[in-house]
């Protein structure tokens, strides 16, 4: 806060605690001279309202220091809960601009100004994404989901077309090798040595070209 405010402060909170008042004049210039050097980073609301907590809960003095120790946990948690998005509207080539607008939103951010922005909400895919992802199926948490996308290359091929806004050939059957919604393409040749050749043949195999025109028609 501005220096100019620390009379106002030791003045407010001295209706509370009358011990906070400095008689000698020498006193209260040193004493103001040292608030306004331990509060210079702390807002004067969040300054007053603290010590309105303080002394609601106990009567011991306050000191400086412990309001700008609660501002400082403030801070580190609204920065620890933002993910430090990009500054809309900032060219990044522009090194200076961008330092300036990084910097100012980062301010915004620990005086509580602006909201925090997790990182969860830098990631999310927008609703309609997101409704289609439900419709082919999401009971795997997201990050299991990756390491599993090895193991489950249809479905990782799905969801890979739903999130780039492709139309996703297994929403559709096939008209080529009558491959069912939600099943892989399948050779059509039946292997006499096998009983049951088509599932077999499931999981790897590309999506018949026709059939990738056929969602897209349909999508
Ligand atoms: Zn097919």
């Amino acid at each position: 806060m501005n220096p100019d405010r620390i009379p106002e402060l030791i003045a407010r909170i001295a209706l509370a605690d009358p011990r906070v008042r400095r008689t000698d004049e020498a006193e209260q210039i040193a004493q103001i001279d040292m608030w306004a050097g331990i509060l210079a980073d702390v807002p004067f609301e969040y300054a007053l309202d603290a010590a309105q907590r303080h002394y609601a809960t106990t009567s011991w003095p306050l000191l400086p220091a412990d309001i700008a120790t609660r501002w400082q946990a403030v801070v580190r948690d609204r920065m620890n809960r933002d993910a430090d998005p990009e500054p809309p509207g900032v060219d990044p080539d522009d090194e200076q601009a961008y330092r300036t607008q990084l910097a100012a939103r980062r301010l915004a951010v620990a005086h509580g100004r602006t909201a925090p922005v997790d990182a969860r909400e830098l990631t999310a895919v927008p609703d309609e994404v997101q409704q289609r992802l439900n419709r082919i199926g999401q009971y795997i948490p997201d990050g299991a989901r990756q390491q599993l996308a090895a193991y489950r290359p249809v479905a990782a091929e799905r969801e890979r077309l739903v999130r780039q806004g492709q139309a996703d050939p297994l929403s559709v059957p096939c008209p080529w090798c009558d491959a069912p919604t939600g099943h892989a393409c399948r050779g059509r040749r039946v292997h006499p040595s096998t009983r049951d050749p088509e599932t077999k043949r499931q999981g790897g195999r590309k999506p018949h070209p026709s059939r990738i025109d056929a969602a897209r028609t349909a999508a």
